[in-house]
């Protein structure tokens, strides 16, 4: 058996979770104050995911960058190839908030999208 304290994510109290675990499976948790942290930790034994928010080139627009994020966590093990992509972006001004910037990024059902308004500068 192994023991494991997790700082849940979900919500602004960040309680710190002792967990007592087994092949993926919880054995003992405490530290919780609702449930969401249970599923929080089990999530985290069996398939950690994370959400990225970066930036990628623009041309044509007042800045060289622009914000973008995920719609979806992505499995942990897969941000460095996520990252790869994004960075192999280069949009071209106008864009807008929502537009898709890569649809189903690395076949992981999230897409990565703009997140800041950015106009064409003539
Ligand atoms: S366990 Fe519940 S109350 Fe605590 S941080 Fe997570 S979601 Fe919030």
């Amino acid at each position: 058996m192994n023991r494991r304290t997790f700082s849940c994510i979900i919500c602004p109290n960040g309680c710190e979770i002792q967990v007592a675990h087994e092949n993926g499976q919880i054995i003992e948790i405490t530290g919780n104050k609702c449930p969401k942290g249970v599923d929080y930790v089990r999530q985290e034994l069996t398939d950690p995911r994370r959400t990225i928010a970066s930036s990628v080139r623009i041309a044509g627009a007042e800045l060289p960058l622009c914000s973008v994020r995920l719609t979806k966590p992505v499995p942990k093990k897969d941000l460095f190839a996520v990252m790869e992509e994004i960075n192999k972006v280069d949009l071209t001004a106008p864009a807008h908030i929502g537009d898709v910037v890569i649809k189903n990024v690395c076949g992981l059902d999230s897409d990565v999208i703009v997140t800041k308004e950015m106009e064409r500068i003539s």
